[in-house]
């Protein structure tokens, strides 16, 4: 079974330095323990403070949690606190937004239950002991979620603008709705101020719809700075080790991802992910693009130049055989780079091979078996050496965070022309925060929040992210 994974020190840890609770079936989600085969060893150990809260979340997870015979009732009478995630949007930023909820329940000691959507019990293993993340379906307020947007009168920031709710009111609403998806207003916003976390304490239940990595923002709130300093002393690890705690792929999905792996990346010297995701109106592919991913891969001998004028080189005494894994939903960034590297020789006899698991052309998140390739192919980039990754893409950065590397970001280009340079290294393996608030709370009046501590920065392509500092 493992004889190709020979990079693979198998005697490693398989709870991934205390990070994942012992116990489980191992059967019924082969990736929890099996992931380690496929990865390299990585510096990055959890906390003992994370390891800790995490074993404390699971009970609090097993008291509160779902499938209970007399759930509702135990509800009602328990002092348990809930914060429900509301399926939305594409794949890589549910990921990435749940991971922040997640935190937040966390921090809050809030209970995290999951509307699963249509997909996400086919696409992850139930990541606590004993007890499931999902919602249960017969809870009456399950039934409002698709209605919950940004003008919904009941939404905490709509509250607030007119005058609805206030810290002094003596009884609440029994749940309270936040938006905190991109197109949230100032009012919404306000969610990241502690002022307002004293008054959303009292909600039993928050249920929260958001496409985005909030991560950053909790760490300029003075409330969370202290609990946030011990769980993650290194502060670029925060979704590495969520990601790896929260998202192992279902059975399903593991096999796509393994026998992938085994037959096209396992045996090669090196993996080289290069994930494109083009934000342009039409579906490409262009020119501009297949120059730009040349003159990144090469500029920064992250892959060989090719010998055009020669038919043959003297192959060297020891080539290397490089595996390059390419993610798009077209297939012609991948044709061009294959045909390039099968047409002539590289300058250092080393081998490239070209490979891409699937261009489905389109998004489809609603498609199941689409979402699982799509996950397949974030893991796959996870496993690579060397990443290459798209700018604004929450997609590749859920494949840098489980992986532990620093992608080199190709440019977002502007009018169709590739940039110069192609792309640069990012400073840190956390997913960016693509729509922060721009406020201070303290002093009531428009702040830039990638200035204000050193582990908050801008991104190398679209607002703010954390960092090592
Ligand atoms: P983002 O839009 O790049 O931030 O990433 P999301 O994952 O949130 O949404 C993009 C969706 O498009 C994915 O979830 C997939 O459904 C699809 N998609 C985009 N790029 C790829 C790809 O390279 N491979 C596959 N299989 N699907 C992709």
């Amino acid at each position: 079974e493992v004889d190709v994974l020979q990079h693979v020190d198998i005697a490693e840890d398989k709870l991934l330095g205390g990070l994942l609770a012992d116990g489980f079936d191992e059967q019924s989600c082969l990736s929890r323990y099996q992931s380690i085969l496929y990865r390299k060893a990585l510096p990055y150990k959890p906390s003992p403070y994370l390891v800790s809260k995490l074993r404390k979340y699971e009970d609090l997870h097993k008291r509160c949690g779902p499938n209970t015979p007399s759930y509702n009732k135990a509800v009602e009478k328990s002092n348990c606190k809930y914060v429900v995630w509301v399926w939305y949007s594409g794949l890589g930023n549910r990921i990435l937004a749940l991971a922040s909820v997640f935190l937040y329940a966390l921090l809050t000691e809030r209970v995290l239950l999951v509307d699963r959507g249509n997909d996400m019990a086919s696409l992850f293993c139930e990541p606590f002991p004993e007890r499931s993340w999902f919602l249960p379906m017969n809870l009456p307020i399950a039934k409002k979620f698709s209605s919950f947007d940004q003008k919904s009168a009941e939404s905490y920031g709509n509250l607030l603008k007119n005058y609805m709710i206030k810290a002094s009111m003596g009884s609440l609403p029994s749940y309270m709705y936040l938006h905190l998806a991109h197109d949230y207003d100032d009012h919404d916003k306000l969610f990241f101020c502690d002022d307002d976390q004293a008054l959303l304490k009292r909600f039993t239940w928050l249920v929260v719809k958001t496409d985005n990595y909030f991560v950053p923002s909790l760490f300029l709130m003075p409330s969370f700075e202290d609990e946030l300093k011990k769980l993650f002393p290194n502060k670029e690890t925060i979704f590495h080790h969520l990601g790896r705690y929260l998202f192992h792929p279902s059975n399903h999905v593991w096999g796509i991802i393994t026998r992938y792996y085994k037959a096209y990346l396992a045996r090669a010297d090196e993996r080289v992910g290069i994930q494109v995701r083009i934000f342009d109106k039409g579906p490409g592919p262009y020119q501009y693009v297949k120059d730009q991913i040349s003159a990144c891969t090469i500029g920064e001998k992250l892959l060989p130049e090719v010998d055009t004028r020669r038919l043959a080189v003297n192959p060297s005494k020891n080539p290397k055989v490089k595996a390059v894994l390419m993610t798009s939903l077209v297939y012609g960034y991948y044709e061009n780079m294959k045909n390039i590297y099968w047409e002539h020789p590289t300058v250092t006899g080393d081998i490239i091979g070209v490979h891409q698991p699937s261009h489905e052309e389109q998004q489809r998140s609603e498609k199941p078996l689409h979402n699982m390739k799509a996950l397949a192919e974030m893991y796959l980039l996870s496993l690579t050496d060397v990443l290459v990754t798209s700018a604004w893409s929450t997609f590749g950065y859920v494949a840098q965070g489980l992986g532990g590397l620093k992608p080199w970001i190709l440019y977002k280009s502007e009018n169709q022309t590739t940039p110069n340079p192609p792309c640069q290294r990012a400073m840190s393996m956390e997913p960016c925060f693509h729509a922060p608030p721009f406020y201070d709370c303290k002093a009531k009046e428009g702040i830039d929040t990638g200035k204000v501590v050193p582990h908050v920065r801008h991104c190398e392509d679209i607002m703010i992210r954390g960092w090592l500092a």
